[in-house]
């Protein structure tokens, strides 16, 4: 099994990203995993039409008597999470063994439940946009496969912006521009033990030269070429196989568009957003500080 878990920050395009990463039939997208128990237990809409309670992949998912109870899932997860980012540097082998034996229970549920999904989706290459560098870490750890940490990173300025229109409270968005500094400052720190399977891409890259910015991933990573471009900027995707579920970009979702045009979003860059470019500068680490 592989997984390609698409980690760094939010408000980047991941929704998209991993849509375009899993066109072919013998990769399935996770979608945000972290969510998927709490999701399943609201019942929320999957993008196959279904609910998730009724959806030909996650009925089955969770009939399955080797997958978790999703209540003590979404709780064991979560108390992994909290305890994973307490942890200074995640290169320590001791500190991660004492994570793993802590939360051996998590991690095996979270094992058990992707060979579920492998079973019932009959896949072996996921890819995972929970953008939680926790998410990256717990698939590492629960080993149902190897994992391969895609850090899609964006100038932190664009992110805070998008944070801000989302939530437009300064507070919030403060918090958010220093959570993705303390993002980035985990995965560099783990970067070095992952080694050939750490890969870095750059939302501008991507939008600038789509098919050479997937290319460059597909190779890294091992999955087919991206042959849905048609011209530099235009894709045909294909929702066949998706399910996704909320919290999941809700526009890309409520579109369902299969007619896709990559093109950089720069409204961030307005004199109505000065503020917060401000605020990013002063706040945001120096390994994440603005491109420009
Ligand atoms: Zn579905």
């Amino acid at each position: 099994m592989k997984l390609i878990a698409i980690t760094g920050s939010g408000r980047s395009g991941s929704t998209l990203l991993s849509l375009l990463l899993s066109q072919s039939k013998d990769v399935f997208n996770l979608g945000q995993l972290r969510h998927l128990a709490s999701a399943f237990l609201l019942n929320a809409p999957c993008s196959c039409g279904q609910t998730l309670q009724n959806c030909a992949v996650y009925q089955r998912v969770f009939a399955d008597p080797r997958a978790p109870d999703p209540v003590e899932f979404d709780r064991r997860l979560k108390s992994f999470f909290k305890a994973a980012k307490k942890v200074k540097a995640w290169s320590v082998e001791t500190e991660l063994a004492n994570l793993e034996a802590n939360h051996s229970e998590a991690l095996h549920e979270l094992s058990a439940l992707l060979d579920v999904i492998s079973e019932v989706t009959a896949c072996t290459t996921f890819v995972e946009s929970s953008k939680m560098p926790e998410m990256a870490l717990a698939l590492e750890l629960a080993r149902p496969g190897s994992l391969f940490a895609l850090n899609l990173i964006r100038d932190p300025r664009a992110v805070a912006v998008s944070w801000h229109k989302k939530s437009p409270r300064l507070m919030s968005t403060a918090r958010s521009i220093r959570e993705y500094s303390a993002r980035q400052a985990r995965l560099g720190a783990w970067a070095p033990s992952l080694g050939d399977r750490f890969h870095t891409m750059r939302y501008e890259d991507f939008a600038a030269d789509p098919v050479r910015a997937l290319s460059k991933v597909a190779t890294w990573a091992g999955l087919p070429p991206p042959g849905m471009f048609h011209s530099k900027y235009d894709a045909v995707l294909s929702w066949d196989q998706q399910h996704l579920f909320p919290p999941a970009n809700e526009s890309v979702l409520a579109k369902r568009s299969e007619a896709l045009t990559v093109s950089e979003s720069v409204s961030w860059k307005g004199k109505e957003n000065a503020h917060i470019h401000l605020l990013t500068r002063i706040l945001a680490a120096r390994d994440v500080k603005p491109y420009t």
